[in-house]
């Protein structure tokens, strides 16, 4: 079965996106792999491997969100549903004596539905993002974008999860590498759940650690063993050592210590992956996949050891 490796960070900005490029690029040297742009919100996995809006094909369009809309033959004109919205999304139209809904500020939470006296107001099921497949170094990317101003992310990362393991079937993939988006909220939800491993990326700084926690809540409510990559931990070293203190103390192995370097973001700029623009990366990122290698090798050891069920059921960190 296609193993899944997912990688979050509970603070934007740590480098996830830069580990999840470098990662892909030397896993795919090793074998076949696929990978899934899970940050819905503000997906860049694409851009960073050089891949542009162009690039993807197989567009699918995903109607996953809902938006109240006026059948106006059927209103009164009673005003019931004007100040029952909690999202400010009902206006009035004074001209035609009738509501407006702001597409926009609308959550399609049903409440006005249900207050109309008339049934004059319906759900309308309305296209919130799509999801592209892309090719590149190798291997196939799919990609989901939600639309601005939609929610509904967490049902998208599940679409953009399963069309991956569709790819991934077709194409004969070993693995398919997750870039999750940050933060603790729905999308990471749906990324982690389901992995067989997850990477977490962190920096050494106190709202770094403290969104690491919460975003390692998540991976040990699943009991889905992880690692951690601390990015530019040179920049503090005294906070770094913090941070392997609190994964030695949980158990949780530091996968890899990325140090400060500009080609990081000159990679970056030229849209290209940090081990593909300056080759000495090279190393590094495979020191990190050999840990992951390991990690995973000593989990296994570890549930035939005591005969533990499922891939799932393993509490690594206990207290994190
Ligand atoms: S469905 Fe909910 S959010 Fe949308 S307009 Fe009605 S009450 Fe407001
Ligand atoms: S509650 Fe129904 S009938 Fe009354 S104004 Fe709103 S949509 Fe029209």
């Amino acid at each position: 079965m296609t193993k899944i490796l997912t990688i979050i960070s509970g603070k934007g900005g740590t480098g996830k996106t830069t580990v999840a490029s470098c990662l892909a690029v030397m896993l795919s040297r090793e074998k076949n792999i696929a990978v899934a742009d899970c940050d819905v919100d503000a997906p860049n996995l694409g851009l960073s491997l050089g891949l542009k809006e162009k690039d993807y094909s197989s567009l699918v369009k995903i109607k996953a969100s809902e938006k109240a809309e006026l059948i106006k033959e059927k209103c009164t004109g009673c005003k019931k549903c004007l100040d029952v919205c909690s999202f400010n999304a009902i206006k009035w139209n004074k001209k035609q004596n009738i509501p407006v809904f702001d597409k926009l500020l609308c959550s399609g939470c049903g409440t006005c539905k249900i207050i109309c006296p008339e049934n004059a107001i319906r759900l309308k099921k309305i296209e919130n993002a799509s999801i592209g497949v892309g090719e590149t170094y190798g291997f196939s990317i799919i990609s989901g974008q939600l639309k601005i101003g939609e929610s509904g992310s967490g049902r998208i990362v599940m679409e953009v999860k399963r069309k991956a393991r569709e790819i991934a079937g077709k194409e004969n993939a070993e693995l398919i590498l997750v870039d999750s988006s940050a933060g603790i909220g729905c999308p990471v939800i749906a990324s982690v759940n389901g992995s067989d491993y997850v990477i977490a990326v962190t920096e050494p700084t106190p709202s770094a650690l403290s969104d690491l926690k919460r975003g390692l809540k998540i991976v040990n409510h699943f009991g889905i063993p992880c690692g951690i990559v601390i990015n530019k931990y040179d920049l503090n070293k005294e906070f770094s050592n913090k941070i392997e203190k609190f994964a030695h103390k949980n158990k949780i192995p530091i996968l890899g210590k990325i140090p400060y370097n500009k080609e990081f973001v000159k990679a970056l700029v030229n849209l290209k992956p940090a081990v593909v623009y300056n080759k000495r990366f090279e190393p590094l990122f495979l020191r990190i996949l050999n840990n992951i290698k390991k990690s995973i090798r000593f989990i296994n050891k570890k549930r035939k050891l005591y005969s533990m069920p499922g891939s799932h059921s393993l509490a690594i960190a206990k207290d994190c």
